[in-house]
């Protein structure tokens, strides 16, 4: 049990994938026998302790390294493991007592399996002796901030942003004047935008899927298409665009982290720019608990959704892959990330959309919300951080269809929390009455409308696809012809 960190127990540490020299190994043992107990580490031997508050993030069940994931629990436990605080929330909470909130918000690089396993120490002492070991010493003794900060990030910041990551924590414009795509079109001219998602069908056969774009297409912008969410396979995100982009649909393709290496989703966006498919949802997926048996790896993530967020912007805008190499065509893009802005506290939340941001987020669909005033400080802190111009907001919306689905959100779905007042009339309502929940999605419309910074949005039918167009004609949105036809 680690003394510092918040952790129900002590996750195994890493191992190398090579034997090691003896000298090597005696030092990354006695690593271990400090940092384990001191901070949690796991000797994933890409150290960021100085960046997460001293709380090693490798604790968390999905090994995120630019979290919290968004499914933190009321109570501030992970829900995949409710018994352990959310490992982001302790660091997130740790670092605004140390006054570090700010170091948040350096993109951190996805682990370098070289390293792991193996000690850091000879590498900080190795670069130690690089800048001096008595400036090392005299400059982080200095009473002068910006001298002990440069000297530290000599050592400290070389080994954590190496060459091919180059991580920061300052916003990057988009590298390009025309809009990759119409969503983004109409976004860029002021438009109050809608997108719907469509769930992906469970069998080779589309007719269904086509049915449900047929059904939503003339009242919207933009359809996503889930990535086998719950961790549940369905049929994939690529495949319905393209049955999307078939039916004159524009598409939104969603990646999870959940099922994605750093070298498949390089390769992939490579492909479906080809296909036609420009606008692409980061998101870390639901974890393997909450999916079907037998449960699959879910120990650590690749590459999680911040961390895609930097690679794709990076390979559209300066046209390099991960290595390093230059790609003679870059891939047209339009990025967006999900956040569950109701799901913990709304001022850490805003930290982290805060750096998904400045990691190439370009546009974000919330998760669900029923409490439109809640919203009201996340907008707050995203307007003092100073971001509500760099990003496009679409708020998540679901029309309840029953007590049982309202149910069912408020307990089981990970980030979503229904009021009281909502659970109350949906149960007055009784079953089978679904108009109470198109009257609860069309007040909270009404509210999100006149808020400063939302720009849109994304309504999550729940398979009641045919609600859509009543959502978007009540509400008085206007009625959309897609740009597709
Ligand atoms: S809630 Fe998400 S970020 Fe937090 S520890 Fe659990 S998996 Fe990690």
């Amino acid at each position: 049990m680690s003394l510092f960190t918040p952790s129900r127990r002590w996750q195994p540490a890493f191992y190398p994938f090579r034997k090691e020299k003896f000298a090597r190994r005696l030092l990354a043992k006695t690593e271990l026998l400090v940092k384990g107990p001191l901070f949690g580490c796991r000797m994933c031997g890409n150290c960021l302790l100085q960046e997460t508050a001293f709380i090693c993030p490798m604790e968390c069940p999905k090994g995120i390294r630019n979290g919290p994931c968004g499914g933190t629990t009321p109570s501030k436990n992970c829900y995949i493991d409710e018994t352990r605080k959310c490992i982001w929330y302790a660091i997130y909470k740790n670092a605004e007592k140390l006054g570090r909130e700010e170091k948040l918000l350096e993109v951190l690089p996805p682990l370098d399996w070289e390293k792991v396993g193996t000690e850091t120490w000879g590498e900080v002492a190795g670069h130690i002796r690089k800048v001096g070991n008595r400036k090392f010493i005299k400059d982080f003794l200095s009473k002068d901030k910006a001298k002990k900060t440069i000297t530290w990030d000599l050592v400290f910041k070389t080994i954590r942003q190496p060459d091919w990551w180059k991580g920061d924590s300052d916003y990057h414009a988009p590298g390009y004047n025309e809009p990759a795509s119409d969503l983004e079109k109409r976004l860029q001219a002021g438009e109050f935008v809608v997108t719907t998602e469509v769930t992906p069908p469970l069998n080779a056969n589309t007719d269904r899927l086509a049915k449900d774009i047929e059904q939503v297409k003339r009242w919207i912008t933009a359809v996503n298409f889930t990535d086998s969410s719950s961790a549940r396979p369905r049929m994939s995100s690529v495949a319905c665009c393209k049955k999307a982009l078939d039916l004159n649909v524009e598409p939104v393709l969603q990646i999870a982290a959940r099922d994605t290496t750093r070298t498949g989703l390089q390769s992939d966006i490579i492909g479906v720019n080809e296909l036609g498919i420009y606008n692409i949802l980061c998101i870390s997926g639901d974890s393997a608990k909450v999916g079907p048996s037998p449960m699959s790896n879910m120990n650590i993530l690749d590459i999680d959704s911040v961390q895609m967020l930097w690679l794709l912007r990076r390979m559209r805008d300066e046209g390099i892959y991960l290595d390093g190499r230059k790609m003679k065509n870059p891939p047209k893009l339009f990025l967006g990330a999900a956040t569950s802005p109701l799901a913990s506290d709304p001022t850490l939340q805003a930290i982290r959309d805060h750096k998904k941001v400045n990691a190439g987020a370009q546009f974000f669909q919330t998760n669900l919300v029923f409490d439109a005033d809640r919203l009201d400080v996340w907008l707050e802190q995203l307007d003092k951080r100073n971001i509500l111009d760099k990003i496009y907001i679409l708020i998540g919306i679901a029309p309840l269809k029953s007590f049982k689905v309202a149910e069912y959100l408020h307990t089981k779905v990970p980030g979503v929390n229904l009021p009281d007042n909502v659970l109350r009339r949906m149960e007055k309502a009784g079953e089978g009455t679904p108009e109470e929940g198109i009257q609860i999605a069309l007040e909270l419309i009404a509210s999100i409308k006149k808020k400063k910074g939302i720009n849109g949005i994304h309504v999550m039918p729940l398979g009641w696809e045919s609600a859509v167009e009543r959502i978007v004609t009540d509400s008085g949105l206007k009625r959309y012809s897609n740009g597709l036809q």
